[in-house]
C-alpha cells in the first residue's frame, strides 16, 4: 500500500488530520507527503509580496519540519497544482491520496472533481482548521442566523468563558459597550510588535519574490513569523503586552500606529500556523490568571470563535453567488488612488498607504474607512473584493468575500450583517486623529471644505431612503433626513454628483 498525503499551502497545521490518519493506515515507509508550489497560481493574481513570502517560506519550513519528523516529503515547484500532483503520482504510484477539504470553493471543487483525473483513490477529510469545520451549530441550509446567536452556540460548544450552569462568566455574553474607546491624545502607547529576522530559507524566498515583475508592496523588509514556534511567540507576545488593552481600543484608529493593540495574528491563523481553539483557550486562561480583564478577553474570543467562524460559515452558505452579489447595483470603478494612496482625504491616504506598505490595517479601518467609502461612493463590489484580495497579507477568498461583499458593502442584501455599516465623518473624527490634520472639515456637510464622507453619506440616505427606512437598525439615521430642507438635499446631491463624476478611475481627477 502506497499512501500520499497532499498538504495545501494554507493548511500547514501542526496536527494535520491527513497525517494523523496516515499513522493508522500505513507504515512510515509507505507514506509520502506532497506539497506543490504553483507558478500559475502565483501569476494569476499578483498579491502583496509579503503575503507571498509568508506563504512560500512557511510551506518550505513546514516541509523541513516534516522531514525532521521522519516523513519523506516531495516538495514540487510546478506550472500548476495538477502538474505537480501528476508528477508526484507518476513517480510514487500511490494507491490512495489523502487530503483535507480546502477552505475555499474552487479548491474544494478541484478536490471533488479535478483529482479524479489522477487515477488514484482520493479521500478528502473534513476541514479541521476552522472550528465551524469541526462543528456546525446550525447545519440546515439557508438558516438565517445572527452573529450573536452563532457566537453563543460556539462559546457553549467549546466551553469558553462558560460557568458550571452553562451561563457566560461575568453574567454577560458581550462587553462591546466597554470596547469602543478612542485612543487618548497622550499617555497610551502601543507596544512594538515582535519581529522575526529572516533565515536562509526566508531570505531566498524574499529574493525570488522581489524579482517577480508584478505584485503589491515590497518583500525586502519582511519580518513575519514563518513557523509554528515563531507564530506562537508572536501570540505569547500579544497576550503579554497587548491583550489587556485590546478590548478598550479595539475600534480606535491612529495615524501614528497601524497595529495599536491588535494581535496581527490573522496571517498565521489563516495558513494553519496557529489553532483558533488553542488560542481562545490560552486567552481564557489569561483572564483566569488575572493577566487581562474580562472585556478584553471576551472581545478577543468573540473575534476568533465568533466573527471569524461566522464569516467562514457565511461563505459556505452564500457561495458561489456571493462573488457576484450586488444588492445596491453599484457599478462605479474603484478609484485609482486605492493603488497608490494619493488622495487629499487623510484617513484614506493613511490607511491605504499602510495597506500597500504592510499588507495590514485593522478591522475598523477596513470596515469604517475603506468599505464605508466604497459603499457610499457606489463602487462595484467585485472590484473592491479584488483589491482586498490582492493587498492584504491575511487575504483569502473565504474571509475576504463575506467581509467585503457581505459585511462591508452590504451587497449580499444583509445576509452577513443585518444593516449596512455606513457612517459620516463624525464617526471617523470621534474614533481617530485623522481629521485633525486633514484638508477637509469633518463638521461640514457641503461646501468647499466639506468632508466627502459627509455629503456622500447624506446622498446615500437620500437616494435609498425608502429601502433604508424599512430596516429597523437604520431608522434613526434615516430620521435625520427630516432636518434637511429641500435646498440642503439639493446641495448634498449636487456636490456628491460632482465629486463622484470626478473620482480618478471614474473618468476624471478630483
Ligand atoms: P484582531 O483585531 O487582533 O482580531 C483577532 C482575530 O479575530 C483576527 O486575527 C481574526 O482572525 C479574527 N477576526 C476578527 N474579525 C474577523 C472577521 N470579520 N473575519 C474574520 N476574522 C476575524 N480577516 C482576514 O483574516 N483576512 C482578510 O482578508 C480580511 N479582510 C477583511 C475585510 C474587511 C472589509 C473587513 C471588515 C474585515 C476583514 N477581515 C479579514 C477581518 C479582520 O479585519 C481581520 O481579521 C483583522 O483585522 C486582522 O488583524 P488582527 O489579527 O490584528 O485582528
Ligand atoms: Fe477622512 Fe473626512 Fe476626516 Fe478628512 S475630514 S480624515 S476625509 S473623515
Amino acid at each position: 500500500m502506497r499512501l500520499t498525503i497532499w498538504i495545501l499551502g494554507d493548511q500547514l497545521l501542526r496536527q494535520h488530520p491527513a497525517l494523523e490518519a496516515a499513522q493508522i493506515l500505513a507504515r512510515p515507509d509507505e507514506i509520502r507527503v506532497v506539497l506543490v508550489e504553483s507558478a500559475s497560481r502565483i501569476a494569476r493574481r499578483p498579491v502583496h509580496r509579503k503575503k507571498l513570502v509568508l506563504l512560500l517560506s512557511a510551506m518550505r519550513h513546514y516541509a523541513d519540519q516534516l522531514r525532521n519528523a521522519g516523513y519523506v516529503v516531495d516538495y514540487i515547484r510546478a506550472g500548476s497544482v495538477v502538474e505537480g500532483l501528476r508528477q508526484h503520482v507518476l513517480e510514487w504510484q500511490p494507491d490512495r491520496l489523502l487530503t483535507m477539504a480546502a477552505a475555499e470553493f474552487r479548491g474544494r471543487q478541484f478536490q471533488q472533481q479535478g483529482l479524479a483525473a489522477l487515477g488514484v483513490e482520493v479521500e478528502c477529510l473534513p476541514n479541521t482548521q476552522m472550528l465551524a469545520g469541526r462543528y456546525d451549530p446550525f447545519p440546515e441550509p439557508n438558516h438565517r442566523t445572527l452573529l450573536e446567536t452563532f457566537y453563543r452556540a460556539m462559546r457553549r460548544q467549546w466551553g469558553l468563558l462558560i460557568d458550571a450552569e452553562g451561563q457566560p462568566i461575568g453574567g454577560s455574553w458581550n462587553y462591546d459597550a466597554q470596547n469602543r474607546k478612542p485612543l487618548p491624545r497622550a499617555g497610551v502607547v502601543a507596544p512594538k510588535l515582535l519581529s522575526f529576522a529572516p533565515d536562509a530559507i526566508t531570505s531566498a524566498v524574499m529574493a525570488e519574490v522581489a524579482a517577480l515583475s508584478s505584485g503589491i508592496g515590497e518583500a525586502h523588509d519582511f519580518d513575519l513569523a514563518v513557523t509554528h514556534d515563531a507564530a506562537q511567540a508572536a501570540f505569547d507576545d500579544f497576550i503579554a503586552h497587548r491583550l489587556a488593552d485590546f478590548g478598550p481600543y479595539e475600534d480606535a484608529m491612529s495615524s501614528e500606529s497601524a497595529f495599536l493593540f491588535h494581535s496581527v495574528l490573522s496571517p498565521y491563523m489563516n495558513i494553519g500556523l496557529l489553532d483558533p481553539l488553542q488560542m481562545a483557550q490560552a486567552v481564557e486562561r489569561a483572564y483566569y490568571d488575572g493577566r487581562a480583564p474580562l472585556a478584553s478577553v471576551e472581545g478577543f474570543i468573540r473575534q476568533i470563535v465568533g466573527w471569524r467562524e461566522y464569516i467562514y460559515w457565511q461563505y459556505w452558505r452564500q457561495m458561489p453567488g456571493l462573488l457576484t452579489a450586488n444588492y445596491w447595483q453599484h457599478q462605479r470603478p474603484l478609484p485609482d488612488f486605492f493603488w497608490h494612496g494619493e488622495t487629499e482625504m487623510r484617513c484614506l491616504r493613511c490607511v491605504i498607504g499602510r495597506v500597500l506598505a504592510h499588507g495590514y490595517s485593522h478591522h475598523i479601518e477596513r470596515l469604517m474607512v475603506l468599505c464605508n467609502f466604497c459603499l457610499l461612493a457606489g463602487i462595484e463590489p467585485a472590484q473592491v473584493n479584488e483589491w482586498f484580495l490582492r493587498c492584504y497579507v491575511d487575504a483569502y477568498e473565504w474571509v475576504v468575500a463575506p467581509n467585503v461583499i457581505g459585511m462591508g458593502l452590504n451587497a449580499d442584501g444583509g445576509r452577513t450583517a443585518t444593516k449596512p455599516y455606513l457612517a459620516s465623518a463624525n464617526y471617523i473624527n470621534k474614533m481617530s486623529d485623522y481629521c485633525a490634520a486633514c484638508r477637509f472639515d469633518p463638521k461640514q456637510r457641503t461646501g468647499d471644505e466639506a468632508c466627502p464622507f459627509n455629503f456622500l453619506y447624506w446622498n446615500f440616505l437620500i437616494e435609498h431612503e425608502a429601502v433604508l427606512r424599512s430596516n429597523p437598525r437604520l431608522g434613526p439615521a434615516v430620521l435625520g433626513l427630516k432636518h434637511l430642507s429641500a435646498a440642503d438635499r439639493e446641495a448634498v446631491q449636487r456636490q456628491a454628483a460632482t465629486f463622484l463624476a470626478a473620482l480618478p478611475g471614474a473618468g476624471g481627477a478630483y
